[in-house]
């Protein structure tokens, strides 16, 4: 079977995620909280997670105050069994159905090559890759279901570090690099059930993860970047939202860089 175009739904539609149901992890702040509100204020349902039951439930009053369809449930996504618990709760939510997966949560330790132990290897990776891989495998029954036009979504938060080299975060290089592979493989794989597989790869955003990083690391990092700043987590939510739409239907297996051109300068 092959995906479905576009080309029979209005414009309003193309550029609507009414009607539709999403996962996205690491809803709590930066760049999923983000996410979660785009994506509800553009019609999806969402359900989301993180480890912190108490910030995750102030969460969620928020969003409610604010009229936003988001339930959430407490989920730490390097832990199988628990990925296996969220996706029965997605699946009892939504009916058996998803449009759109959002694999955002993950950490950033910075830390020299040569200090990590195993477990803290086996840690991040099971956190930062392994989760989406096993992710995206529980929710392709749920995806293939979707009713969206143009197709479900996966979308991979990867980074920059993913491709250009920096210092201090050589495993998270690796799960990042190793998810934008994912990415295309799985885009290759589950395009004839429909689904797009897609990553964002940001530049620097100002969120928690990077708030403590050392000014002079900050001010180096500007110098290197055409646009001079660093993003805000809107700006890669809208392109998280844009990449979910049935108006982003031709687009699969994508990287996509927000970095204020920070990797096509030298
Ligand atoms: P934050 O630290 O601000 O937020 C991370 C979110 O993920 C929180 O909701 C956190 O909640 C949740 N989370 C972390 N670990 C787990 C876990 N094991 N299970 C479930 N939830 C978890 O990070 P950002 O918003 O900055 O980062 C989001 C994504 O974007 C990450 O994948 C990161 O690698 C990527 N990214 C970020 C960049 C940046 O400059 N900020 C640049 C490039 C990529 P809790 O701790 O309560 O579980």
């Amino acid at each position: 079977m092959a995906a479905d175009g576009v080309g029979g739904i209005s414009r309003a539609e193309r550029w609507s995620l009414a009607g539709t149901a999403a996962l996205v992890t690491g809803g709590s702040k930066g760049i999923g909280h983000a996410i979660v509100e785009e994506l509800a204020g553009f019609g999806a349902t969402v359900h989301t997670c993180s480890r912190n039951a108490a910030e995750l439930e102030e969460c969620r009053r928020r969003w409610e105050e604010k009229g936003l369809p988001v339930t959430v449930s407490v989920c730490d996504v390097s832990v199988r069994a628990e990925r296996e618990k969220l996706m029965e709760t997605v699946n009892q939510t939504f009916d058996g159905k998803l449009d759109i997966l959002v694999n955002n949560a993950g950490q950033m330790p910075l830390k020299a090559a040569v200090e990590w132990t195993a477990d803290e290897y086996s840690q991040l990776m099971t956190t930062n890759l392994e989760s989406c891989f096993h992710l995206c495998q529980l929710a392709h029954p749920l995806l293939i279901h979707a009713s969206i036009a143009g197709g479900s979504s996966i979308v991979n938060i990867s980074s920059i570090s993913g491709s250009i080299a920096y210092k201090g975060v050589a495993l998270y290089a690796i799960s990042k690099g190793g998810m934008n592979q994912l990415t295309r493989s799985l885009a290759t794989e589950w395009a004839p059930n429909n689904i797009r597989v897609n990553a964002i790869a940001p530049g620097f955003i100002t969120t928690d993860m990077t708030r403590n990083i050392d000014k002079n690391i900050l001010e180096q990092e500007y110098s290197k970047t055409p646009m001079r700043r660093s993003g805000e987590p809107v700006e890669v939510a809208s392109t998280a939202m844009f990449l979910c739409m049935p108006a982003a239907s031709f687009i699969t297996g994508q990287v996509i860089f927000i970095d204020g051109g920070r990797t096509i300068s030298g």
